[in-house]
């Protein structure tokens, strides 16, 4: 007979190991994941994890911030819990034994775009999320838990509409097994390699969402994928985020001839939303015909460029760019998967004993932009209530949309089943390539159209082999149609959604679109 554990939990980024770490106090947990333990989104993030803790803050100015940056989509219950348990889950990462930077003895705060105070707190400077996945994956092997890398999840187990637990793929041995828990936490972090450029690593291929769907869970506000402004911009480079908290500092952007333009598109300049800087910056590339603009902060004394960045200035200077005294090279990037398995306030699925968390989740505070910053807390705070929610032994009501939301089955969305064959076979950088062209930063019906058309007969033809790019090529393709599909049904532009034929924001749209996923569609 099979081990049955109390959690299996899929994923080792923050919010796999978060879930394991709050588990493992109670239950017997299950973490697979399927690279090495620190291969995730989770250690490149650079800016920080958003609380308000300052002398001028209050949970109700995050709370406020929050769901303007959301653009009037944010389940505003989701938000107050985020705001207003967010100092708690900050003490338990100080208790993992997390140290955030600070200045004479207090907790030192950067302020970041959108944010109307100072409210981010990080470490080491700008390797926050490298210091929180260190500190949290040695804590993550002894007693109650077992760490499995190398495993790909490539199934939940679903019995009725009920979680039993996930088939998974050894990488190394090529064995598939399959594992059986009471509790099953989807925690396979976000999708930025669905597009060409992206400050994602290899391992964000959207399994999570393709999961959940693949479950039959209901999956929500996939249109919405946050483009950040300033990835560096260095051919031959590998991707690396030039964070946010820069900006924050005084940086200034400017075009490939020195001058200053975010002042002509948004009252906030620099530190405007992030979709706002995100589409300026495209603009003034199509504009001048080049593929970057250049972050600036040699005018800020080197010295303090140096302490506040020290993994950026490391980074550039190792690549033969010396920041303090050359413009940065940067372009827009794919960075934040919003939407995904869509969750009520307790991290449940629609489907019994599934729970989502982390990137993967829409929990709904994010509403149609995300406020920088808040992904890692949002992390902490509903990846502790899954925890309660199993140690409370509640019953799963199954309710995790509202009267407002547009819930429709996918089948009533699929196309293609005339067309008789694709002349491009899929390949990951073919499927790339369309994404970052048709339902990018800025989209279209025309643009869509095309892509949703591609997609589908890709899906048709495409068989999965057993193994690892084979499956993650599969995941990327469930992810972009999901995001096509939604992005197409979607006639307006609100928050990171942008077509730009329907520029403007409407009433009718104050809503989320839900899809139905089931088993037949993977
Ligand atoms: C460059 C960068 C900078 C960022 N900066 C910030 C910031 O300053 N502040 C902030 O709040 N947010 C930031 N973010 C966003 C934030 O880091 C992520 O949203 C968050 O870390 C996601 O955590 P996660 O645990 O959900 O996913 P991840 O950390 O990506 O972990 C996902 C895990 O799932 C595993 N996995 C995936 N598929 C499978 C499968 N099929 N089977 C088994 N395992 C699987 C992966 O291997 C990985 O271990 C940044 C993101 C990036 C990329």
């Amino acid at each position: 007979m099979e081990q049955e554990y109390d959690f299996i939990v899929v994923g080792s980024g923050i919010a796999g190991l978060y879930v394991g770490l709050q588990a493992k106090e109670h239950f017997t947990v299950l973490v697979l994941t399927k690279g090495r333990i620190d291969e995730c989104n989770t250690k490149y993030a650079q800016g920080g994890i958003a609380a308000p803790i300052g002398r001028f803050d209050s949970p109700d100015l995050h709370f406020r911030d929050t769901v303007t940056s959301g653009a009037g989509i944010c389940d505003e219950a989701a938000v107050h819990l985020l705001v207003e348990e967010a100092v708690d889950r900050i003490g338990d990462l100080i208790q993992y034994g997390l140290v955030f930077d600070t200045v004479d003895g207090e907790i030192s705060l950067a302020r970041e775009g959108a944010h109307s105070v100072a409210r981010v707190l990080h470490a080491g400077g700008d390797a926050t999320g490298a210091i929180i996945e260190n500190t949290l994956s040695s804590l993550a092997r002894g007693p109650n838990v077992s760490v499995l890398e190398n495993h790909l999840v490539t199934d939940v187990l679903v019995e009725a509409n009920r979680a039993l637990g996930v088939r998974s793929l050894d990488c190394e041995s090529g064995k598939v097994k399959e594992y059986f828990a009471r509790h099953v936490v989807l925690a396979a972090g976000g999708a930025g390699q669905v597009y060409r450029y992206t400050s994602n690593p290899d391992v964000a291929t959207g399994d999570g969402v393709a999961l959940a769907f693949g479950a039959g869970a209901l999956v929500s506000d996939m249109e919405f994928f946050q483009f950040h402004p300033t990835l560096l911009y260095m051919p031959g480079v590998p991707p690396f985020l030039i964070s946010e908290a820069v900006r924050g500092e005084g940086g200034l952007l400017r075009d490939v001839s020195g001058r200053r333009f975010m002042q002509e598109y948004h009252p906030d300049a620099e530190l405007g939303p992030r979709d706002v800087v995100s589409r300026s910056i495209l603009s003034e590339m199509e504009r001048q015909g080049v593929n970057h603009v250049y972050l600036d902060v040699t005018h800020l004394p080197a010295k303090r460029v140096m302490a506040r960045f020290p993994t950026i200035f490391r980074f550039c200077l190792d690549n033969g760019l010396d920041i303090a005294r050359d413009p940065i090279p940067v372009a827009p990037a794919a960075h934040y998967l919003i939407g995904g398995a869509k969750t009520n306030t307790w991290g449940e699925t629609s489907v019994e004993k599934l729970f989502a968390c982390g990137e993967m989740a829409c929990t709904g505070v994010h509403g149609a932009n995300r406020l920088a910053s808040n992904s890692l807390l949002e992390v902490l705070v509903f990846g502790k209530r899954i925890v309660q929610r199993a140690l409370a032994g509640e019953k799963w009501d199954g309710k995790v949309t509202t009267d407002n939301d547009l819930v429709i089955p996918f089948t009533e969305v699929e196309r293609a089943r005339d067309v008789t064959s694709s002349s491009d076979k899929i390949s990951l950088s073919r499927l790339q390539k369309l994404t970052w062209s048709n339902i990018g930063i800025i989209r279209s019906s025309k643009s869509l159209r095309e892509a949703d058309l591609q997609l589908d007969l890709w899906n048709r033809e495409h068989t999965p082999e057993m193994n690892r790019s084979s499956l993650e090529l599969q995941s990327t393709l469930c992810t972009a149609r999901l995001i096509t599909k939604m992005a197409l049904l979607r006639e307006e532009s609100r928050g990171v959604h942008y077509r730009s034929d329907f520029p403007q924001e409407s009433p009718e749209w104050c809503r989320h679109i839900v899809f139905k996923g089931s088993t037949a569609q993977q």
